[in-house]
């Protein structure tokens, strides 16, 4: 007994107990370690202390303690592939080494004052992991004893759960870096509200939208008290006024643009819900997209139509009327002038249709609908069925129809727009389909929505082709199509009409078998 006694340090138990227990409150983990390292050297009295942090196995450079600087990065990872640190790693046994100059597995010391002559490595386990590694040497022989080894492998069980404590503060401080990083590399403006609508966060592309004003300015304040810093947050401050104290909806989104007078931007506004269901808290995610190139080519549109519309129709005008006197100057109708002057008067009343054609799209986009008025929807395809016939009877196709609307009394339409809907179906359907080919219309009613369809047994629509189908100017590019007139415009009027009755338009179609557009609208 007196034996052990003698070999214990002058170290208070208390004092130990107390720092050991400290450990737990320190959150950085360099603090940890070096704590650690400097009370083992006081414990057991060694001259030099190395203390090796592993992270899923590998060795963390960043959190490497060594007592000894002349100890170099080469020698660390030199002892850990075959030096004693890689026996205890590998056996997960802590070791003392009464004489290095007689044990294999140590590794000579380069260029220190006071070579070690003993060391003891403890490796600290957790869950059969080595998750540290600690070696203390000293240059007499034998100076480890079981008792430092007993002592230390206690402290070592305490300081584990420090470590781990903080590894994981760390990996979740990162995490959270890592997040805050990419939402401010994000380029759309991104503001984090809570429920009541005060700013949680802002990415950098938010900022200059708040005034470029600093954090501490804006977090925790509503947001509805600083749309005065841009022209943009306006609309947004009416959505969270209508929205007031109402309890958060999860899944509700508004969409809407904007313009920032001060940066001279439009932006494409969505607003929606964010909910942590766990910790009961929630609020809104509103990001601002930059669209001002695409209102700029918007504008830029708006502008060519405007030309187009009075600039182009005059000349052409006058193109066919002098077309129009030549011909009665030239008298002769046999002259081979005279089918020049043919192929000039189509020509440019094609180009004044596909003015026309562009005009139509624009104006059914801009302008109000008139839909306070009641359709009878079977009146109308009757009228459709009477215009289109003759087209069908000139290719000799079979033309067919299947109307069951009995008992509907009628939709809100405006009239106009869906009788050239179905007529530009139908013609279609007519202009892609061969000779003798066949063409049904369809219409019924189903599940409150009045449906409108024409099958036909034509050319059909390529796959890869189907996506673009309804979008302007869109043809299909194949030589069945040589010699078929077209702009592509046919189609996104049609959407365009259909869309705006809230209805919804698509087609199934399969090459060289026929297609069948579909459209329908509420009643
Ligand atoms: P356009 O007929 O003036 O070319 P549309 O917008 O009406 O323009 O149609 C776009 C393209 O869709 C057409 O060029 C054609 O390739 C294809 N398409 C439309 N309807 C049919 C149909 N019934 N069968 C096969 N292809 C069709």
């Amino acid at each position: 007994m007196s034996d052990v006694n003698s070999e214990r340090p002058q170290f208070d138990d208390f004092e130990l107990l107390t720092e050991v227990s400290q450990l737990l409150t320190i959150l950085d983990l360099d603090g940890i370690l070096n704590r650690v390292v400097d009370l083992v050297i006081r414990l057991v009295g060694a001259r030099r202390a190395s203390l090796f942090l592993f992270d899923e196995g590998e060795l963390d450079k960043k959190h490497l303690i060594l007592t000894n600087p002349q100890q170099d990065a080469p020698l660390v990872s030199q002892v850990l592939k075959e030096g004693l640190a890689a026996w205890v790693v590998h056996y997960r046994q802590p070791t003392i080494v009464d004489d290095v100059l007689t044990d294999a597995r140590w590794l000579p010391e380069q260029q220190v004052d006071q070579p070690a002559r003993s060391a003891m490595s403890i490796p600290f386990v957790y869950e059969n992991t080595v998750v540290a590694l600690l070696t203390v040497v000293h240059e007499e022989p034998k100076h480890f004893t079981k008792y430092h080894l007993r002592m230390i492998t206690a402290l070592a069980n305490q300081a584990i759960g420090a470590i781990r404590q903080a590894q994981s503060f760390h990996k979740l401080q990162n995490q959270q870096r890592q997040l805050e990083g990419v939402l401010h590399t994000i380029p759309d403006a991104i503001l984090v509200l809570d429920d009541k609508g005060a700013i949680l966060m802002a990415n950098s592309a938010a900022l200059p939208l708040l005034g470029n004003t600093a954090p501490e300015f804006f977090r925790n304040r509503l947001l509805i008290e600083l749309t005065e810093l841009d022209s943009a947050l306006h609309p947004v401050q009416e959505i969270m006024r209508e929205i007031g104290d109402s309890p958060l909806r999860p899944g509700t989104q508004w969409s809407f643009e904007t313009r920032s007078e001060n940066l001279k931007k439009d932006l494409q506004v969505s607003i929606a819900i964010w909910e942590d269901i766990t910790q009961s808290m929630g609020g809104y995610v509103i990001t601002m997209h930059d669209i001002t190139q695409l209102r700029d080519l918007h504008r830029f549109k708006d502008e060519m139509l405007r030309v187009a519309s009075h600039d182009l129709r005059s000349p052409l005008s006058l193109i066919i009327g002098y077309t129009d006197m030549i011909s009665l100057d030239l008298g002769d109708p046999d002259s081979p002038i005279q089918g020049y002057l043919e192929v000039i008067r189509r020509s440019t009343e094609r180009m004044n249709g596909l003015l026309d054609d562009l005009l139509r799209v624009e104006r059914i986009r801009t302008s109000p609908l008139e839909l306070h008025e009641r359709v009878d929807p079977q009146k109308l395809i009757r009228v459709v069925l009477v215009n289109m016939r003759p087209f069908a009877n000139e290719k000799k196709q079979r033309f067919e129809s299947s109307i069951q609307l009995d008992g509907l009394e009628g939709i809100m339409a405006d009239p106009v727009l869906i009788r050239q809907a179905m007529e530009n179906l139908i013609g279609n359907a007519i202009k892609y389909t061969p000779e003798y080919g066949r063409i049904l219309v369809r219409s019924y009613v189903e599940g409150g929505y009045f449906y409108f369809s024409v099958e036909d047994n034509g050319m059909g629509i390529p796959k890869d082709a189907i996506p673009h189908i309804f979008d302007s100017f869109y043809r299909v590019r194949s030589r069945k199509m040589v010699g078929i007139k077209g702009t592509g415009l046919g189609l996104s009027l049609v959407k365009t009409v259909i869309e705006r009755h809230n209805g919804e338009i698509w087609v199934e179609s399969e090459e060289q078998h026929g297609s069948t557009f579909t459209f329908r609208i509420p009643i």
